[in-house]
């Protein structure tokens, strides 16, 4: 496993394909590709495209049991060689620019790049199973698992007090 993300810049238009697994949360599988954007051999404009791959546990969003959650995810995104930033250049809209470190000896460090876009992967709304019941809104028992005998509260109460509000 790798604490860092380097690919060495593609040489006159040769893409440079990786497929590593960095050192995040017990192992992310990235598959990357770094190829020129055009046809010519010095384009600074370059395109960062691939697939990542992790496992993590989440929260459920009901019960707060833990959640085991594999994300599967491909991305692609531009980074200006120019400009060292992606900043002035014209992007598609929503597309983000990519954050980059130029290296000595033709390389790129890609690590700030990548981790965000593994962090903001990870799905905030999960539930441990479709029908989880939930806590109980009056003890806090994990009514999936604990027969505490409080009735449940009506969604139709919820959605009143709600309005109220
Ligand atoms: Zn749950
Ligand atoms: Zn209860």
């Amino acid at each position: 496993m790798e604490t860092s993300f380097v690919l060495d810049l593609p040489r006159k238009g040769v893409p440079v394909e990786a497929r590593r697994t960095l050192a995040w949360k017990g192992g992310a599988e990235l598959e990357t590709r770094l190829a020129p954007e055009t046809n010519a051999p010095d384009d600074p404009v370059l395109r960062l495209s691939g697939t990542y791959r992790f496992e993590t546990v989440v929260e459920c969003a009901r019960c707060l049991g833990d959640v085991q959650v594999t994300v599967e995810r491909t991305f692609e995104t531009r980074l200006d060689l120019a400009h060292e930033t992606s900043e002035a250049m014209d992007l598609e809209a929503g597309e983000e620019p990519a954050t980059f470190v130029r290296l000595p000896e033709e390389r790129i460090d890609l690590t700030a790049e990548i981790v965000a876009r593994l962090e903001l992967a990870i799905p905030e709304i999960v539930l441990c199973s479709p029908d989880c019941k939930g806590l109980c809104p009056v003890c806090g028992a994990n009514r999936n698992t604990d027969g505490c005998g409080h009735a449940p509260v009506p969604r139709m109460v919820e959605t009143e007090s709600l309005k109220g509000a």
